[in-house]
């Protein structure tokens, strides 16, 4: 296993409005699509599709979303042996407005009846069982339990960070690279992102990065500091643009590439992401973002063979 990635996965409805409704107003859909959704499963399966080895642990219910989710996941090659099933129950599912205009979403989250990751049956062997073990702060006991187990056995943690800083600092303790988006990093450096990537820096993770957006991704490292722009492209839908973020950034840290290729490599498969309709659609292979990052004359040295696996090296 190259990454295993423990935290959220959902089934999503993603359409798209001509504006946000207001209350009691009515209105079409000008295109509307059921995908695979949530941060950690997201990004498996970015990487799964440029080539890496990827493992899910979450909790689903035996409904119909989840029994959707699990063979969406499997017909990704991510591996599923871990997966905790809960009968009866109902999986975790989100509705998602996309504004026609700007391609910015609204998410409604239902967190389903299925639970958190059960503790007590969480195999450390396999969250060790990676080069990389990736969170999104979801399931946050098993979180906890995993990202400590990880780090114990020399596997490097990475975490989605959002949403309150509070729920997440003792995860962030245990992080070796912290990726946030912009409001965290913002809230963090009580309105300067950089400052912002500084304070979270100072917890422990040893990169972390804000995902800025349409502004691109900073990433602050202990050697340098530096913005990387975003591609412009045509932008239809940004759900699940920082999940492929993410899944393109640890695909990076496993070809071992330099601090600032990995942030454009990640850009770059971000924004080719934020191209279709819908968070699991637009996640793209790994020919289409050489291929994109060719055409705008940047180059990485791409690797054709099997990904490194020597865990003695650390990613700065
Ligand atoms: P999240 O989806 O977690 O809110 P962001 O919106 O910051 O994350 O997007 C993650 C990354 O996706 C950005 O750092 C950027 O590389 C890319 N991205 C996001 N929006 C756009 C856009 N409008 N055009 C091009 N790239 C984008």
């Amino acid at each position: 296993m190259d990454v295993v990635g423990l935290g959220f996965s959902s089934l999503d409805y993603v359409g798209i409005v001509p504006h946000l409704p207001r209350l009691d107003e009515g209105m079409g859909l000008s295109d509307l699509t059921t995908q695979g959704g949530g941060p950690v499963a997201q990004a498996l399966v970015t990487l799964a599709r440029l080539g890496a080895n990827a493992g899910y642990i979450g909790r689903f219910g035996d409904d119909d979303a989840g029994i959707t989710m699990r063979r969406s996941l499997e017909d990704e090659g991510v591996d599923l042996a871990e997966l905790q099933l809960e009968r009866g129950a109902t999986s975790a599912q989100c509705i998602i407005l996309v504004d026609q205009a700007t391609g910015k979403r609204s998410i409604c989250a239902y967190q389903g009846t299925a639970g958190d990751v059960t503790v007590s049956s969480l195999s450390l062997d396999y969250v060790c069982s990676g080069r990389y073990l990736h969170l999104d702060g979801f399931s946050m006991k098993g979180a906890l339990a995993a990202a400590r187990a990880a780090r114990t056995s020399g596997v490097r943690v990475c975490l989605d960070a959002g949403g309150p800083f509070e729920r997440l600092r003792e995860l962030i303790e245990a992080t070796d690279i912290l990726i946030a988006n912009e409001q965290f990093a913002l809230d963090a450096g009580r309105g300067d992102y950089e400052l912002g990537a500084a304070r979270l820096r100072a917890f422990g993770p040893s990169i972390v990065v804000a995902t800025l957006g349409a502004a691109g991704s900073y990433t602050l490292t202990g050697d340098e500091a530096f913005l990387i722009p975003s591609f412009p492209v045509d932008v239809v839908d940004t759900t699940g643009a920082g999940d492929v973020f993410h899944g393109a950034y640890l695909y990076g840290l496993l070809q071992r590439w330099p601090p600032r290729q990995v942030a454009v490599f990640a850009n770059a498969a971000a924004a080719l992401k934020c191209t279709r309709l819908g968070g699991r659609a637009g996640i793209p292979r790994l020919a289409a973002v050489q291929s994109f990052l060719q055409d705008r004359e940047h180059t990485i040295p791409f690797s054709s063979g099997a990904l490194a696996v020597d865990r003695n090296q650390g990613d700065g």
